[in-house]
């Protein structure tokens, strides 16, 4: 039998890149003499294993073919006589399907240097059409790469089109889609992610409710960019540029859905948006079953990010309703996170991504300020139960009171 490296791992030495994890195909072996070799079979849907020392994977060589819709109608084949050629071509782009083996001689049938050396990320074979998940995959690696001038081939985006048409991408379940748009998110341009799905009709498939963003203009004196779709994938670079985390990336994708619902003679003006775009955003985050805290933090945003850019002219009142609405005492990481999407919200804007954002230092210290309310001396006032609540509400509304007139002074 031979091994070979296959997919990232090659692609990314040959592009002078860290290679993290590593894909290893066998030709040549049945699983019986995998197993003998004490190989740990791990595979549910295909024949692959662990190395008994180093844990990294080994898959045997395969064939596929389409059997029917979705995921689930996959057929595959393996044995020993499947060739190296053969388990390449099912792979979804030619710069995925190149192998190495240990003396590193490349075995590379479709081409995949010539398209590492011209930056381009172009499908394998006609049947990159039998899984609708490629069209993501395509995308993410194009927000991954980006940075080093890779586009995506015209014949690639032309599939990309048909796939989105023929409503495949109906058919991908919630967790295999969130897997890509999660890792998409965090690459280093997750902009070009949505902008390459939207090109292709995909993200009108996926999101429309991000879709439904881009023609929809903002008044200019706010918004020199106009466009709302435009605006988003400025906030989603900022969040990058920015190093946030993937709750701050999400919730920066959704926070502007309400503007996609505003009647058209109500243009530019957006009233109300936070309130109108919040069953939009929960309906986004069921569709893709996404995580409890990314969830959370998107609907907040939401809802409040009008609320972060106005921070200096909230009356204490409200502003103590907001801190209270993040729960800060008990979350004090979400209410960072919070902040973090307000200010590349306002950076996320045509011309002043470098235009400072003192709201985030006013809210940090205004939840300071409410927080070093000491519970202790209520306590020993005699405050029980709901009294106890409303009387540290009172003294916590007075120290806001206090830090607003000496912030703002
Ligand atoms: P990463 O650096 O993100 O791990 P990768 O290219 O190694 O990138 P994997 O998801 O680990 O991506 O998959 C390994 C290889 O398997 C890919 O390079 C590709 O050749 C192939 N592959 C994975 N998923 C698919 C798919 N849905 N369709 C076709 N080929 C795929
Ligand atoms: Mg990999």
């Amino acid at each position: 039998m031979q091994v070979y490296k296959v997919g990232g791992a090659v692609r990314d030495r040959l592009l002078g890149l860290p290679v993290t994890d590593v894909d290893r195909v066998v030709v040549g072996a049945t699983t019986e003499e995998m197993i003998a070799k004490g190989f740990r079979p791990v595979g549910a849907d295909f024949p692959v294993f662990l190395h008994p020392k180093t844990g990294e994977e080994y898959a045997l060589a395969r064939t596929e073919r389409k059997s029917g819709r979705g995921y689930g109608g996959f057929t595959f084949y393996a044995s020993p006589e499947v060739t190296l050629e053969e388990d390449l071509i099912r792979r979804d782009l030619t710069i995925n399907a190149m192998a190495e083996d240990d003396q590193l001689n490349l075995t590379d049938p479709y081409h995949g240097q010539r398209d590492l050396e011209a930056r381009i990320l172009r499908h394998v074979s006609p049947a990159f059409a039998e899984d609708p998940l490629r069209v993501l995959r395509v995308a993410r690696f194009a927000a991954r790469y980006a940075g080093l001038g890779f586009t995506v081939a015209d014949e690639t985006m032309d599939l990309m089109r048909q796939l989105s048409e023929s409503g495949e991408l109906q058919a991908l379940t919630a967790e295999r889609s969130w897997k890509e748009i999660s890792r998409a998110l965090l690459e280093d341009h997750p902009q070009v992610f949505i902008q390459v799905l939207r090109d292709c009709g995909a993200l009108k498939e996926l999101i429309p409710e991000v879709d439904a963003l881009f023609g929809v203009p903002q008044p200019e004196t706010h918004h020199p960019e106009i466009d709302t779709g435009l605006h988003t994938l400025s906030v989603l670079e900022q969040s990058a540029l920015h190093r946030q985390p993937l709750t701050v990336r999400w919730a920066c994708l959704l926070h502007d859905l309400g503007k996609g619902l505003t009647p058209e003679d109500e243009w530019p003006r957006h009233i109300a948006h936070e309130h109108t775009g919040l069953k939009l955003i929960k309906a986004v985050n069921e569709r893709f079953k996404v995580p409890k805290d990314c969830q959370e933090l998107a609907l907040l945003v939401g809802q409040y990010h009008t609320h972060g850019h106005r921070a200096l002219e909230l009356k204490a009142s409200t502003l103590l309703e907001l801190l209270q609405s993040f729960d800060i005492y008990r979350r004090p990481q979400r209410f960072e996170e919070f902040i973090a999407a307000c200010e590349m919200d306002a950076r996320g804007r045509k011309g002043l991504e470098q235009r400072s954002y003192p709201q985030a230092d006013y809210l940090r210290g205004a939840a300071k300020a409410a927080r070093e309310v000491a519970v202790q001396p209520l306590l020993e006032q005699g405050f029980k139960g709901p009294e106890l609540g409303e009387a540290l509400k009172r003294e916590r509304l007075k120290a806001l009171k206090a830090y607003k007139e000496a912030a703002t002074a």
